[in-house]
């Protein structure tokens, strides 16, 4: 048998008999599941998150669901096919064994993978002082239970609401309040709401318009600290410009931070930018340029601007990179990287290999 028709073989047989393990059951997961399935793969395909739920949908969380028109929980994702899929919910990762091919779960099992397909997101960042952090109506917006959490809060018609940070989520919830007619200040460090994400000119745009619509918008100016009653209820903030304002409510919406804290001591570069494989490390390799190409769906030369890098480890695992794009990053609170990046992650598992080159370095990982 020539190397090429081996190499054919054990593709086939790892499509049929592979254990392809998905950590993070959110969107990306989902769809990088999704994908898997519809290349082909038909082994056994493992997801874990650790929320209790089934991949939902996060955009509606700031608007419909604050509106009261939907449910916190009505908002799980579509699903575009049958997963046959083992669902490890409420459960965290908390380690990964790259040696070992081994995913360590907070409950202490260890669930073996031959390719781990990494979708962990971010999560809210929280506001830095744990004290004020913890006082009764200081929430953030991330999970389904966050945006219950705020829709109970908007609903019990609160004096005034403050939202720190005028990003999208800020934005959004300032908007929603006044919808429903509830005061609301927010305050953002920039010169502008948007200006991070979207610049200076829409910035001002956005700015004009929230104020048009009633949001005492204060620019230029950070929070330095919260004050509770003493029932432990918040009641008021400091500015950095000296004036105070009173509220019951405070959003913290400071934007993401990636979830890459599990990863550590895997021997993956994973930190403030997300996960991350350094060239010429031994046993790994990036995705090849032509790879990259094909990623973008494009011809030669066509702009990549929506799909990033996907590096990928010489034992199978699969990490998500930045992309280079600006007005991306924690601060904006709006990851751009996860669906494209996962769903051509999962393609690239399942994908026959086709130059002689490539089957020579993927023969290397079996
Ligand atoms: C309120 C809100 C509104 C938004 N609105 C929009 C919008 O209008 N338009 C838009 O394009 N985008 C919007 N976004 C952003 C969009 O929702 C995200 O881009 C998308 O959720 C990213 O999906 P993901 O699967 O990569 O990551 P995430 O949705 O962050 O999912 C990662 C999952 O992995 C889980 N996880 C993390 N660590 C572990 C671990 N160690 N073990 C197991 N599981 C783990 C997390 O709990 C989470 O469930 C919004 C986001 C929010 C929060």
């Amino acid at each position: 048998m020539t190397l090429s028709a081996t190499l054919a073989e054990l593709v086939r047989d790892f499509r049929a008999n592979g254990r392809i393990v998905i950590v993070g059951a959110s969107l990306a997961g989902l769809r990088g599941a999704e994908a898997l399935r519809a290349g082909g793969f038909s082994g056994s395909l493992t997801i874990i998150g650790d929320e209790p739920y089934e991949p939902y949908d996060r955009p509606p969380l700031s608007k419909q669901v604050l509106k009261g028109w939907v449910p916190a929980d009505h908002t799980l994702l579509p699903r575009a096919r049958e997963l046959d899929a083992r669902w490890r919910l409420g459960v965290a990762a908390t380690g990964l064994d790259r040696a070992a091919k081994q995913v360590h779960l907070a409950n202490g099992e260890q669930v073996p993978y031959d390719r781990l397909l990494i979708a962990t997101g971010t999560r809210a960042r929280q506001w830095p002082n744990p004290a004020e952090a913890a006082l009764e109506g200081v929430l953030s917006l991330r999970t389904r239970d966050d945006a219950a959490r705020l829709q109970q809060a908007l609903a019990a018609r609160p004096s005034r609401v403050l939202v720190i940070g005028g990003g999208f989520i800020g934005s959004e919830v300032a908007s929603v309040c006044r919808e429903l007619d509830i005061p609301v200040t927010l305050t953002e460090r920039g010169p502008a709401p948007l200006v991070g994400a979207l610049g200076g000119v829409i910035g001002e745009i956005a700015a004009e318009m929230q104020r048009d619509h009633g949001v005492d918008l204060r620019c230029g100016v950070s929070v330095s600290s919260l004050e509770g009653d003493a029932a432990g209820h918040v009641r008021r903030a400091r500015l950095s410009d000296g004036t105070t304002v009173e509220a019951d409510v405070v959003l913290a919406a400071l934007g993401s931070i990636r979830n890459v804290e599990w990863l550590q001591g895997s021997g993956l570069a994973a930190g403030f930018w997300g996960g991350r494989v350094r060239r010429r490390r031994p046993g790994v390799r990036h995705q090849r340029r032509g790879d990259r190409q094909r990623l973008r769906g494009g011809r030669r030369g066509a702009r990549a601007t929506r799909v990033v890098r996907v590096p990928v480890p010489r034992d199978g695992a699969l990490g998500q990179r930045r992309p280079r794009r600006r007005g991306g990053g924690p601060q904006h609170g709006q990851p751009r990287t996860a669906l494209p990046s996962a769903s051509a992650a999962a393609r690239l598992l399942v994908r026959p290999v086709r130059r002689q080159h490539q089957v020579r370095r993927r023969a290397a990982v079996r």
